[in-house]
């Protein structure tokens, strides 16, 4: 399908976010976040809100802008909400499985947003099937609310805690009771979450972007396995795993996370311009001008070409405005359609020696396209440089990779993905060269350039 072949990157699955603000309406704030957050996800969003006696849910396929409207905001009324945006795989029953997923729940209702895969949804799907359990949705989340239900007599805290530990994999969780509001991150805090303060109100966001929209004050990440309760008597928190070993998507540096967001400590902008650094120290070319593969690839772009003074120009255009609706373009009309999504700057690579800057080589298909153009357009020469190691490996863990066999750097060599791309030249960032752009080595999921795969995997490919 065209659409995938255009797309030819990681991507990610879901952003999340929750607002506990006390004498507000919120469903316009939770919007702006998702706003912030769209780049996670862009096939559905949904946002439900609680005005502590009644939850209400709107929720569809497409961009936030197109769920969205001034009628279905004003009808979510309340001080509670959590929101969604998803990335689906096309084809996957999108209506049914938009979230926030909203279900009955030890004394009221609960709205539940997930961003992650968990590993052991078909033991724990047979398990609860085996007791009765109805499924209506293909959402992990749909076990999870389950397993709090199934957990409820002791309370909500330690339903949550019991419901936790049955789950294996990754998952940051926003959820909501009809009066509390409840973000956990998983023991080895895969997926980002964090927590913001907005005046005297608390939200949770997948990445502090979104509390730079609200205007939300950074309090802290969330820590892997810790689950925080914000109600009308405060925050608290507490661990409900106490494992040492962390593992966050080193993919978030790379490529999903926005530049304006902090991760566990680290600016996601300031890691990928270090990326660029690192890339040139192990690999220098000599070239007349580097160029970034919009958008992705421009910090580390401008981190190459500083490390080694070279000219920096943004020498391929990016269309922004190509989505999902796209008309399949007839074969004749392919390159078109490749031009339209990124066309070059003639009068910067005419005759030049190009170093050309992207995040990563997920099947190919795009970087080749980009070297054949650059040369159509008149480039001497092209070298690609990607500030990532080379992806060989899938992920489980709530990323849509392409299948093993797609992927480039599992079937062929980095001399015969060149000789495929057509490139002059073609380098990856090594992975110590990475651990050094994120300034640590410990703490990562790195399982699809590693194949270790810490946060274990599905039964079908144990
Ligand atoms: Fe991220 Fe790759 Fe790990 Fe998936 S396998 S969580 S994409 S680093």
């Amino acid at each position: 399908m065209f659409y995938e072949e255009v797309k030819d990157k990681m991507e990610e699955a879901c952003g999340v976010f929750g607002i506990y603000a006390p004498g507000k309406d919120v469903a316009r704030l939770a919007y702006y976040a998702l706003y912030a957050l769209q780049h996670r996800g862009q096939q559905s969003a949904g946002i439900a809100v609680s005005n502590g006696k009644q939850v209400r849910v709107h929720k569809g396929a497409g961009l936030v802008a197109d769920v969205f409207s001034d009628q279905s905001l004003n009808n979510l009324k309340g001080h509670l909400a959590v929101g969604h945006v998803q990335y689906t795989p096309i084809n996957s029953g999108l209506a049914v499985n938009a979230q926030p997923l909203v279900c009955q729940c030890l004394k009221g209702k609960m709205a539940i947003c997930h961003n992650g895969n968990l590993v052991n949804v078909k033991e724990l799907k047979e398990h609860l099937a085996a007791r009765g359990v109805v499924f209506q949705s293909s959402l992990d989340v749909e076990i999870v609310v389950n397993l709090i239900a199934r957990n409820g007599g002791g309370g909500l805290k330690e339903a949550l805690k019991k419901a936790m530990l049955e789950l294996k994999g990754s998952y940051a969780l926003v959820l909501m009771t009809e009066d509390k509001l409840i973000g956990i991150r998983d023991p080895y805090g895969n997926r980002p979450l964090c927590l913001g303060r907005l005046e005297g109100s608390y939200v949770l966001a997948s990445e502090s972007c979104a509390l730079d929209v609200l205007g939300a004050e950074f309090i802290r990440d969330v820590a892997p396995g810790e689950i925080v309760i914000i109600d009308q008597s405060g925050c608290r928190s507490f661990k409900f795993s106490s494992r040492s070993t962390e593992a966050l998507c080193v993919f978030e540096f790379i490529y999903f996370a926005r530049p304006d967001s902090t991760i566990d400590g680290l600016n996601v902008m300031r890691v990928r311009r270090a990326m660029g650094r690192e890339l040139a120290r192990e690999s220098p070319v000599e070239a007349d001008i580097v160029l970034p593969v919009p958008d992705s690839g421009i910090a580390g772009a401008l981190g190459y070409a500083g490390e080694l003074g070279l000219f920096f120009d943004m020498g391929l255009m990016k269309n922004r405005y190509i989505g999902r609706t796209f008309i399949r373009p007839e074969q004749s009309e392919r390159s078109l359609a490749v031009r339209l999504k990124l066309n070059p700057v003639t009068e910067l690579v005419v005759g030049k020696r190009v170093a050309v800057v992207d995040d990563s080589i997920v099947r190919g298909t795009t970087s080749k396209k980009i070297v054949k153009t650059l040369r159509n357009r008149g480039a001497k020469e092209v070298h690609l440089l990607i500030t990532s190691p080379p992806v060989i490996a899938s992920c489980y863990y709530g990323i849509d990779t392409s299948e093993r066999g797609q992927l480039i750097a599992a079937q062929k060599s980095v001399e015969e993905i060149r000789e495929y791309v057509g490139a002059d030249s073609l380098s990856y960032l090594s992975l110590p060269g990475l651990y050094r752009a994120l300034k640590r080595e410990q703490g990562f999921c790195t399982a699809c350039f590693t194949e270790k795969y810490l946060l274990g995997l599905p039964k079908e490919v144990r």
